[in-house]
């Protein structure tokens, strides 16, 4: 799939001492080389080992004690060996300790490390511990990202961590830093999609055509939830996973009852949880009811990826030109929760526009995975608070000092503002939309938060 960097990758961890590098890089290589220690500045020597994820090979860098401020003979040495490996490295990995939220040597780092231009992964460790848990968005004033929350020692995080590092490492000729996560982050990783509907929309229709169609259908695997059943096939190499389709194989086994409106929004619920994108099926002869928007919220509610799948196009296809517009107005009406989400006219009967909604939903997931880098997220909160300056409910003036990505699938960003308060709704809508439009973000929910920042930019300078 064109994910293998070339053999030269260098994958350089760096931070101050005793944040964890040590035990970061036994983790990542295996390797018990490191000695690790709770005494600053005891790793010294530079160390190097090969390491693999996901198929793509490169080699691990620890820095050592680089930036440890000691009496050392040795310390000269080690910090011209550390800068020249960050000189040569494809990404590093800037590893600081959540406990101790930000600290003046961190900034330090920091600006070292955006000064060799190179492509850089936030790792914030220690967040078994609680303190560090809470600590972890102070991270993003150091305005590089993406920020992730590791716990070395126990091996959490460490996966995401990878995934964020092996996105950016160069692939054969033309590489490049990849700013952006377009391509999806959890790497080989299959991708979880929940069919969800009233019943009789033709969830099981689709269901069997997505299935048939591929003609590979690799396994029906158990689900993460016990009693269910997940089907898998690929797509153009990529895993997907149809997660519950107990019942869902062969159409017509939901019992047509009166308590059925409330077992589909129960399997809605349950299957949406475990999901990264939802595909809502509503009936296109019928036309969409109460139901479908309680169904839509509970996939907005999961932080899914929404696509609206309005089936059996093949009956209404007669009904002229102007049925088409009048229907998607409808639908958009209706499902004001999903408002974000594509809307694709198929049939589940012939088979029409099926490829197209699979692509749409293997789009909606990078969609939901994008990170937008710190400094510009900023440049765009100018822009648009320039346009529009942010109000409160009750109406007040606020300003955004400074935001940030904190978190994806799905898309989360925090505001800091001069004082405490949350925007008015319509202004989160706003900001919403304009998101959207200019990050691509088609078919997430995206999830806004607001605090009251301190001034976070005394000591260490951003840029
Ligand atoms: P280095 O100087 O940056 O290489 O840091 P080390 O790897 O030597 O770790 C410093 C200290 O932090 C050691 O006592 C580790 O056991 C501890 N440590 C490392 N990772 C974690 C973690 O994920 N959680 C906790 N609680 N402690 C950790
Ligand atoms: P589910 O209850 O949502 O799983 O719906 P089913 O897949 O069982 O479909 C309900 C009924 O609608 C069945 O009689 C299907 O044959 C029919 N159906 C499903 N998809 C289509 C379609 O695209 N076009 C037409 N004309 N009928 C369909």
């Amino acid at each position: 799939m064109g994910r293998q960097p070339d053999r030269e990758a260098r994958v350089v961890l760096a931070g101050r001492p005793n944040v964890g590098k040590s035990t970061l890089f036994n983790r990542i290589s295996g390797a018990r080389r490191a000695i690790v220690t709770p005494t600053p500045g005891t790793t010294r020597d530079v160390l190097r080992h090969a390491a693999e994820w996901l198929g793509a090979e490169f080699e691990l860098v620890d820095t050592g004690g680089v930036y440890g401020a000691s009496a050392d003979p040795l310390q000269k040495a080690v910090a011209v060996q550390g800068a020249a490996a960050l000189d040569a490295a494809s990404v590093i990995v800037l590893v600081t300790d959540g406990r101790d939220g930000v600290v003046p040597a961190d900034e330090q780092v920091a600006a070292h490390v955006r000064r060799t231009g190179r492509p850089v992964v936030l790792a914030v460790n220690k967040i078994d511990d609680r303190r560090a848990e809470a600590r972890v968005e102070e991270f993003h004033r150091l305005a590089v990202s993406p920020v992730v929350p590791i716990a070395a020692e126990h091996g959490l995080g460490v996966g995401d961590l990878l995934d964020a590092v092996v996105a950016r490492l160069p692939r054969g000729r033309g590489a490049r830093a990849v700013e952006a996560d377009a391509a999806p982050a959890r790497g080989t990783a299959d991708l979880a999609v929940a069919i969800i509907g009233r019943p009789n929309v033709g969830k099981s229709s689709l269901v069997n055509l997505l299935l048939r169609e591929e003609r590979v259908l690799v396994s029906e695997v158990a689900g993460t939830t016990r009693d269910t059943v997940d089907a898998r096939f690929t797509w153009h190499g990529r895993g997907l996973r149809l997660v519950d389709t107990a019942g869902m194989r062969r159409p017509g086994r939901v019992a047509r009852s009166g308590r059925i409106e409330s077992v589909s929004l129960v399997m809605a619920r349950r299957a949406v949880a475990e999901a990264d994108v939802a595909v809502l099926v509503v009936d296109a002869a019928e036309g969409v009811a109460r139901q479908d928007a309680a169904i839509a919220g509970e996939a907005e509610q999961a932080g899914c990826g929404i696509v609206i799948a309005a089936n059996k196009w093949d009956l209404v296809k007669d009904r002229g030109p102007n049925y088409a517009k009048q229907f998607d107005g409808e639908v958009r009406a209706a499902l004001r929760f999903a408002e974000f989400a594509p809307l694709l006219h198929i049939s589940a009967r012939t088979g029409e526009r099926a490829p197209k909604l699979v692509a749409r939903v293997v789009e909606v997931a990078a969609a939901r995975a994008r990170h937008v880098a710190t400094g510009e997220l900023n440049r765009f909160v100018e822009r648009v608070t320039r346009r529009h300056p942010p109000v409160s409910p009750d109406r007040r003036n606020v300003r955004i000092k400074y935001a940030a990505q904190v978190g994806a699938r799905p898309p989360t960003f925090v505001f800091f503002t001069n004082v405490a308060t949350r925007f008015h709704f319509s202004y989160e809508r706003y900001l919403r939309n304009r998101l959207r439009e200019s990050f691509g973000f088609e078919g997430s929910p995206i999830r806004l938060r607001v605090r009251a920042g301190r001034d976070s930019r005394e000591g260490g300078g951003r840029r």
